[in-house]
């Protein structure tokens, strides 16, 4: 059954309004859980706000706990980026940040326990052996030659492996469970390898690593984790804690709870995939604008409430969905909607004259950054000459173009004047250079006397006053809505057109912002300041989204 409901109110909170209330637990505990192999992506997002929210929502603890298994793919880096990324979502893990790694004499021990209660052995089997003996789905395995060696000769084994007398390979701890259980998890699963490796939490100090399996539940138990919530993939591995649970002298008694992963459209979300856009400087880091990172959503301009929206949106459920990458579009643009402030940039400059004001003329007009909310104002400069968009103009009054600027029309400069065209220049190409206006007196706020009203109202900037800024126009990063999910290589369906960088010209109070802050460029989209490239002197924005296709709904 596929069950979707939002995020406080869906199944798993249903679970855990149940055990409060049935006095099972008294508190709720949840983690979040990430591998420091890579940046968090917008999955990722779903499970911070259903494990943080859940906390939230039921007044209890989440806590943060680095999975850190596999040194060799893992990095202080990763670490700093995670907890940047869940900051910045806006929650907060209650104690300590935590590490798997913190439990690693304890899990020895453990591993040691299932040694002397006969539940465990050292293998020698090579990787290549131990796969034939574990047979197929549809064939049971065989057990390992080495499988019934005595606890003393186990522990003396392992006890080898930790102090570095066997080199990466030779051989393995196993759980002694079911050879012939039809789920594959169970045929004696591996809990600790040898890797000779430093680890970046606990050093040199172990060439043994357990294995996610042996870590995960324990962990969850020696932080009386109550619901550990984690995807569907995890679902097969659930006898697995339980038995692990169930045979060691665990603090606690957690229990796992799986929930639907979020695949998104056009867009692939899987860290080893995110990896090779980034080693294949496909894009230009793991915070790329286009990637679907956190780190790259927050640097494209999208808000955290965005994004904890969106979370919201699509609901947690059984099972696996595909998501239109449109809805997490709408979040953004939805919320930028209703608290962005607007401001003005022309991106396709046509120079206007407005020959009835003085060369020498500049007037700060005073324009407020939202119609509606209260966001505060900036002064604009008006002068004799102004940039307006190309587009704004045509030469010719027609049906097509009936709302726009053409000779012996009017339109309303936004925050400013109306203004009327008399003329225009063209040069060889038969392109518009140049547009002579005159400015119709009197017309701040209020209609023109003569009751000839403007046809539309544009944005502008004033020639002498504006500032160059670079724009990075972004559009999606792959071309095919399932790019990881065909006979090719994702690779294949990156769109190399994903990327375009322009010049324009905005109004001298954008220049002035503070990296991050975003705006409504008025009839042109949402932008972002770049949160490392802008500064005053070259002002760099980011496009977020475009305007939706209903521009009556963005247009003040
Ligand atoms: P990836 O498959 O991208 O490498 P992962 O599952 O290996 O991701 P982890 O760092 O192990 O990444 O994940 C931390 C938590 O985030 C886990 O509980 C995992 O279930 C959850 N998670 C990962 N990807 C998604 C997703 N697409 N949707 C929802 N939750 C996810
Ligand atoms: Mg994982």
């Amino acid at each position: 059954m596929t069950e979707t409901a939002h995020i406080g109110n869906n199944f798993i909170a249903k679970i855990v309004q149940e055990d409060l209330s049935s006095g099972k637990i008294t508190k709720l505990v949840t983690r979040f859980p990430p591998e420091p192999n890579g940046y968090l992506h917008v999955g990722h997002a779903k499970s911070i706000c259903l494990n943080f929210g859940l906390a939230k929502q039921f007044n209890g603890d989440c806590h943060l706990r680095f999975d850190d298994t596999n040194p060799e793919k893992e990095s202080q880096e990763f670490i700093n980026a995670i907890k940047d990324d869940i900051q910045w979502l806006g929650f907060e893990w209650v104690g300590p940040v935590r590490y798997a790694s913190d439990y690693f004499e304890q899990l020895h021990d453990w591993a040691v326990e299932l040694i002397d209660k006969g539940l465990a052995y050292v293998c020698d089997l090579t990787a290549e052996q131990a796969r034939e003996y574990r047979g197929t789905l549809t064939e049971a395995g065989r057990p390992s030659p080495y499988r019934e060696r005595s606890p003393e000769e186990n522990r003396a084994l392992f006890a080898r492996m930790r102090a570095g007398e066997f080199d990466e390979g030779a051989c393995v701890l196993r759980a002694k469970i079911d050879m012939a259980s039809s789920n594959m998890n169970l045929r004696d699963p591996i809990l600790y390898r040898i890797r000779k490796i430093h680890h970046h939490q606990t050093g040199d100090a172990w060439c043994i690593y357990p294995t996610y399996d042996f870590t995960h539940g324990q962990s969850d138990a020696i932080e009386h984790i109550t619901h550990s919530v984690c995807t569907l993939e995890f679902e097969d591995h659930k006898p697995l804690y339980e038995w692990f649970i169930a045979n060691l002298s665990v603090p606690a008694q957690p229990r796992q709870y799986e929930f639907g992963r979020l695949n998104l459209d056009y867009t692939v979300t899987s860290k080893r995939k995110l990896k090779a856009l980034v080693d294949d400087a496909v894009v230009a880091g793991w915070d790329d604008p286009r990637m679907p990172t956190i780190a790259g959503m927050r640097r494209r301009g999208f808000t955290p409430r965005s994004v904890r929206h969106f979370c919201d949106m699509i609901g947690v459920s059984r099972s696996d969905g595909m998501v239109d990458v449109a809805m997490l579009e709408h979040a953004v643009r939805d919320d930028l909607n209703k608290h962005a402030p607007r401001a003005m940039a022309v991106l396709n400059p046509l120079k206007v004259i407005i020959d009835n004001v003085a060369p020498d003329h500049l007037e700060w007009l005073t324009a407020d950054y939202h119609h509606e909310l209260d966001l505060g104002a900036r002064e604009m400069p008006f002068s004799r000459e102004i940039y307006i968009d190309e587009d704004d103009f045509k030469e010719e009054y027609s049906k097509k173009f009936k709302k726009k600027f053409t000779p012996g029309k009017r339109i309303r400069l936004r925050h400013g004047y109306v203004i009327e065209a008399t003329s225009y220049e063209k040069d060889e190409q038969g392109r518009v250079t140049l547009v002579r206006a005159k400015r119709i007196e009197n017309t701040l706020g209020t209609d023109p006397e003569d009751g000839e009203k403007p046809k539309g109202v544009v944005h502008w900037v004033s020639v002498a006053h504006a500032k160059q800024a670079e724009l990075r126009l972004y559009s999606r990063l792959f071309t095919h809505p399932s790019p990881d999910k065909t006979d090719e290589d994702f690779m294949q369906y990156v769109n190399n057109e994903s990327l375009h960088v322009i010049t324009a010209w905005v109004e001298p109070a954008l220049a002035a912002v503070e990296a991050e802050a975003n705006f409504q460029f008025e009839r042109e989209g949402y932008y972002v300041a770049d949160r490392y490239d802008h500064s005053a002197e070259k002002p760099v924005f980011n496009l977020t989204i475009g305007l939706r296709e209903d521009k009556s709904l963005t247009e003040g």
